[in-house]
């Protein structure tokens, strides 16, 4: 099969580098993001512009996704006029985003039933692998399986591991994010026990570096956090989106995920508090003086209305008011007030 025309949904801040690698190569490009300026610098190289994510699926033969959350995902696929019906027969749909595995073989499945094939292929590596090309990919399916469009692939990755099954890719990834978010919270304790003792935490960080204390995040993420640079690369609200999806994941094998759940609370709060949208190195804000906090943007007393009024911003990304909604971002999980959620702390007697 000669692959020449890709469409790619999701221009934020991996997509588009994402879709600029694949532009590199050669590959006719249509672009479709919810904000259109997002996607400017790429129609500015030449990409073509699409409406809705089926009209840029129209004449692909390969469909990239790299969407929000995984309702995001599950209205770009499943909608009535999603990927699933709009591609041609024989198209791949490759989903990039971070979502849910259920979702993930879901997508497979009726992708299959209308003679496609979609995958589940969620990153590693940040913006900067990105920016780079050299993308860690996590894919749910096996190297035999998509090796019609590894030459796709290999245009943003320098490196790709095969999980064999829908589903496996987001399976694997959840995995790498609970260490993550511990990770995050490790280097936070430590420089909030530096700082509040008096030495050098620069210095703590090196030491850390040195010897095995350190870990990926406090190498790329906690100098971020020492120089008050808190931009995002990774945005606080998937971070946290994640953390919820493999909590949910745990629920259902009857397992407790005691790190994921502290990091879980802390991530939470910052949400709550202002900093969706600020990199997850801000983490080590919630550590801080309030006035420091609130130069930063964040705002504590959301926190305490929030509490009040028994009622803040979920991260599943759903309008609340009919009482019936998946919970923390996840798939077919309605909410039957018998289950812990790990969106926020309320009950789920159909209220947020
Ligand atoms: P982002 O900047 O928010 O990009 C997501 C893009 O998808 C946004 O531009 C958004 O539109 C668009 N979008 C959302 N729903 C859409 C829909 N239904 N139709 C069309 N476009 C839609 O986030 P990101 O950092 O690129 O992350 C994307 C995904 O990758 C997330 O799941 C994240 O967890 C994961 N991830 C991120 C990183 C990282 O370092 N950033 C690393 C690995 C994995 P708007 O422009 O309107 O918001």
């Amino acid at each position: 099969m000669q692959i020449k025309n890709v469409a790619f949904i999701g221009t934020g801040i991996m997509g588009a580098r994402i879709a600029g690698h694949l532009m590199d190569a050669g590959y006719e490009l249509t672009v479709y993001n919810r904000t259109r300026e997002k996607a400017e610098g790429l129609l500015s190289r030449g990409a073509r512009w699409a409406d809705t994510p089926a009209e840029a699926a129209a004449d692909a033969d390969v469909v990239f996704t790299m969407v929000g959350y995984p309702t995001d995902v599950e209205d770009v696929y499943l909608a009535t006029d999603g990927l699933i019906r709009a591609a041609k027969k024989g198209a791949w749909l490759i989903d990039l985003t971070t979502s849910s595995p259920q979702l993930a073989r879901d997508i497979h499945d009726a992708a299959e039933v209308e003679d496609k094939h979609a995958f589940d292929c969620p990153v590693t590596g940040g913006e900067q692998g990105a920016i780079d090309g050299t993308l860690t990919l996590i894919i749910g399916a096996s190297e035999k399986d998509v090796a019609p469009v590894m030459p796709l692939l290999e245009c943003f990755s320098s490196r790709r591991f095969f999980f064999d099954q829908p589903g496996g890719g987001q399976t694997a990834k959840l995995c790498n994010q609970v260490s993550l978010a511990s990770c995050m919270v490790g280097y936070a304790d430590a420089l909030a026990l530096a700082e509040q003792s008096g030495i050098d935490a620069e210095k703590v960080l090196e030491v850390m570096a040195s010897g095995t204390g350190g870990s990926g995040a406090s190498k790329s993420l906690a100098p971020k956090s020492l120089a008050g640079d808190y931009k995002p690369g990774f945005l606080a609200e998937h971070l946290r989106k994640d953390i919820a999806l493999a909590l949910q994941r745990s629920e259902d094998l009857e397992i407790t995920l005691p790190g994921a759940e502290t990091a879980f609370t802390l991530f939470d709060m910052l949400c709550q508090i202002g900093g969706s949208r600020m990199g997850t190195q801000a983490l080590t804000l919630l550590y801080q003086e309030e006035g420091t906090c609130a130069a930063a943007g964040l705002d504590w007393s959301l926190l305490e209305q929030g509490d009040e009024d028994g009622e803040h911003e979920c991260c599943c990304g759903h309008d609340h008011g009919d009482g019936d909604h998946e919970c923390c971002g996840g798939h077919g999980h309605h909410h039957d007030g018998d289950h812990e959620c790990h969106c926020h702390d309320h009950d789920h007697e159909g209220r947020a």
